[in-house]
């Protein structure tokens, strides 16, 4: 059975285990750097990029984290998560962990809006997905191999770099599982490469 962790610090730990259950894996929460171990798979979930840099640093993760992704973990970032994985933070002088070849931009869908919901049609996913954006971050810019899966008002909100999936919105506030259903078939395409 796959194993799929879930960074545990902060934000909508639970209904990203419920989704990874239900689709048939087993759901490890991450809290520190032991929970690594033997994962096909790590989600990070939404929060708050800032706090959740402090609390991997606190739990010394962040190099646990970078270690997993070169060891070629597969991870799949959303919102605040997403923001974790980028290379470059428009605004910020260095990133989080820094793996995957986009620039993400901060709370870019407006003030006033804090949230709102939009049915998304994705690229070898499908269409009228529902998506849920709170204080969403956006892909400003993304490197040449980098495969743009969705956009939302010309900007990207969805895509892949190799073994790292990031999305702009919250997939598991939904009852929809399409996008972790997506995530985990990365996962298991992979394990099935390592495997033979
Ligand atoms: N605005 C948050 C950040 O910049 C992300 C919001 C979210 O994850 N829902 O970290």
């Amino acid at each position: 059975m796959l194993k799929i962790g879930v960074l545990a610090l902060q934000g909508a730990v639970r209904e990203h285990i419920r989704q990874i259950e239900e689709l048939g894996c087993r759901a490890i929460s991450v809290k520190s750097a032991k929970d690594l171990k033997e994962l096909n798979g790590l989600v990070l979930p939404g929060g708050e990029s800032t706090t959740m840099r402090k609390l991997l640093d606190r739990y010394e993760l962040l190099e646990p984290i970078r270690a997993s992704a070169a060891g070629g973990v597969l991870m799949f970032g959303t919102c605040a998560g997403l923001i974790l994985l980028a290379k470059e933070i428009v605004g910020y002088d260095t990133p989080h962990l820094g793996v995957m070849d986009i620039v993400v931009e901060r709370n870019s869908f407006g003030r006033q809006v804090d949230s709102f919901e939009a049915e998304m049609r994705i690229s070898g996913v499908g269409e009228d997905i529902p998506a849920v954006f709170i204080r969403a971050p956006h892909i400003a810019a993304a490197g040449e191999n980098v495969e743009i899966l969705a956009k939302h008002e010309e900007r990207i909100v969805l895509a892949r770099y190799g073994q790292f999936l990031g999305c702009s919105f919250h997939p598991e506030l939904t009852e929809d599982f399409r996008i972790m259903k997506y995530f985990i078939e990365m996962v298991r395409e992979n394990t099935n490469v390592l495997a033979h």
